[in-house]
């Protein structure tokens, strides 16, 4: 699958530990834009959703950032999550998981 039509990533430990996705910012775009809400599906699990971010200084205080993410409980550590998104139906994405 070309990266484009899908956004992949290794879940960290941190992102297990809170509960979310992170989303490399170069990737932005293959989402709604901040704030909206979408529809993130996995199986029979359908959440409403939406891109956050939160202020961050882990490059030093120099080098003030954002770090942007989706709310997502249950993911795992080393777990390689791939959200596509819905040809049809603008809004709606869902998300594959191999553990
Ligand atoms: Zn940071």
């Amino acid at each position: 699958m070309a990266d484009e039509d899908c956004y992949s990533r290794k879940i960290s430990s941190e992102e297990s530990k809170k509960g979310y996705i992170f989303v490399l910012k170069g990737r932005l775009s293959f989402f709604p834009p901040k704030g909206k809400t979408f529809t993130l599906s996995e199986l029979q699990n359908e959440k409403r959703v939406k891109m956050e971010s939160y202020h961050c200084t882990c490059r030093g205080p120099a080098l003030p950032h954002k770090h942007y993410f989706i709310q997502w409980d249950g993911v795992q550590r080393g777990e390689k999550i791939t959200i596509t998104k819905d040809r049809k139906i603008a809004g709606r994405y869902f998300l594959v998981s191999k553990k």
